[in-house]
């Protein structure tokens, strides 16, 4: 701002004190005239300039989220459906969780007495069924800090491990270590039924990984203002804490609750015997008994009723059948097999799948149980030779058909990568 400089006098001599800190002209090596006689030192300048930095930081990126940027539920989800294949339901309850999130944080400009509060989200969903995928997506969609951290790592506090508090480090490092921009932000917090309660019942030992998680875990989820360690991993002693408080931040929650549909297919059973229930009349699709998951399963599974009134939204993600997979394979904005073909475009090298070639990959991916996870390692081990031979060759296209594939396939021992 050049006219600011012109409006600066440097005063080197004739003025005693800043006004900020005080210090006498021998102290300091110039002094900014203001109006009324008030002057500043130029080391209280710099730092003035630092926060004012600072501040219009905060408020450009997320302070000030304006109505007409806030995405609508329709439009994310529109979002999330060009990279994540299937998955209507959870895509549609986390897109309205998000734009609710939004509201909230826009709320505090209303004078009326209705407080909307936060409903924190949990997905339960096979490994490998895209809940992850779904967290990243939607960050990117998203203009307020977004930090996605793993439930396993976490122990109680005083045992090998990390605290509880660390899931909000990750959060202040995306925002900078911008208190007020984390505290509006979104968490993410991956395999969170591994917290949970080994057993039904409440245990007489000490469960380090399990219920006293949940309760440190319950703390954040309530929202209250909770000490962060800055650099995460535990606390010690001489450590600055960053206060964060947790009220404004949404907490997504995933997890693949294995075994979870037999706690399920009980409850059912039990209530068509004992009740008589609607459920009499209806086909219980035994091949995606996570439809019907309800918060007693999770209690069931190990969660503490706590934690979960403190996720009231919950939903499913679909096991990936056959025809999904297919789709994973091409479809998705980098699909696998979008960036093969980028991979070799880059050497002027034109990559063309047969049809029965993908089908081969999926039959492959549910043959060794790999699900989506499978579908690269498989499609990257059929052309690996290629990827090592073409470039050196004079050869611009290269079509892969079944034979070249399965011979390449068969070679392998995939049995060494089966996740069940
Ligand atoms: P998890 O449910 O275990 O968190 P991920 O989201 O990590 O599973 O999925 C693993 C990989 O599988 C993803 O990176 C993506 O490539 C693929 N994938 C899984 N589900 C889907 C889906 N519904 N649509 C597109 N790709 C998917």
């Amino acid at each position: 701002m050049p006219c600011l400089y012109y409006a600066i006098y440097i005063m080197a001599k004739t003025f005693k004190n800043c006004s900020f800190c005080g210090r006498t002209e021998s102290k300091v090596d110039f002094f900014i005239m203001g109006q009324n006689g008030a002057h500043i030192c130029n080391e209280c300048a710099l730092q003035a300039a630092e926060i004012v930095k600072e501040n219009s930081i905060s408020k450009s990126k997320l302070l000030n989220v304006k109505k007409e940027d806030v995405p609508k539920p329709v439009e994310i989800k529109e979002f999330l459906d060009q990279y994540v294949i299937g998955q209507e339901e959870a895509k549609k309850y986390l897109s309205v969780a998000v734009y609710n999130h939004y509201k909230r944080l826009m709320q505090e400009n209303t004078n009326d007495d209705v407080e909307i509060e936060k409903s924190n989200i949990i997905m339960v969903g096979y490994t490998g069924t895209g809940k992850t995928l779904l967290a990243r997506t939607i960050a990117k969609k998203l203009h307020v800090p977004f930090a996605i951290v793993d439930a396993t790592v976490l122990t109680e506090a005083g045992y090998v491990g990390e605290d509880i508090e660390s899931i909000l480090t990750r959060l202040l490092q995306v925002a900078d270590y911008d208190v007020k921009a984390a505290e509006r932000g979104i968490v993410f917090i991956d395999e969170i039924d591994k917290i949970a309660r080994k057993g039904d019942n409440p245990s007489i030992t000490r469960d380090v990984s399990g219920e006293g998680v949940q309760q440190g875990l319950l703390k954040l989820l309530e929202g209250s203002v909770v000490l962060v360690p800055p650099q995460g991993g535990r606390k010690h002693p001489d450590q600055k804490m960053i206060a964060v408080n947790t009220q404004n931040i949404l907490f997504i929650c995933g997890g693949a609750f294995d075994g979870i549909e037999k706690k399920i297919a009980s409850r059912l059973n039990t209530r068509v015997v004992g009740y008589n229930s609607i459920l009499d009349n209806e086909q219980v699709d035994k091949n995606n008994m996570l439809q019907y998951i309800a918060p007693q399963d999770l209690k069931a599974f190990g969660l503490i009723p706590e934690i979960i009134g403190r996720l009231p939204i919950l939903t499913y993600l679909e096991p990936l059948d056959h025809s999904a997979l297919r789709r994973i394979l091409t479809e998705p904005k980098n699909s696998i097999v979008k960036q093969y073909i980028k991979l070799f475009g880059m050497d002027q090298i034109e990559l063309v799948f047969e049809d029965d070639v993908l089908n081969y990959i999926v039959d492959k991916a549910m043959e060794f149980k790999l699900g989506a996870r499978g579908l690269r390692s498989i499609t990257e081990t059929i052309i690996m030779d290629k990827m090592y031979e073409m470039p050196t060759k004079k050869e611009k296209k290269l079509i892969v058909d079944l034979e070249y594939a399965k011979s390449k396939i068969e070679k392998t021992n995939f049995n060494r990568l089966k996740i069940a």
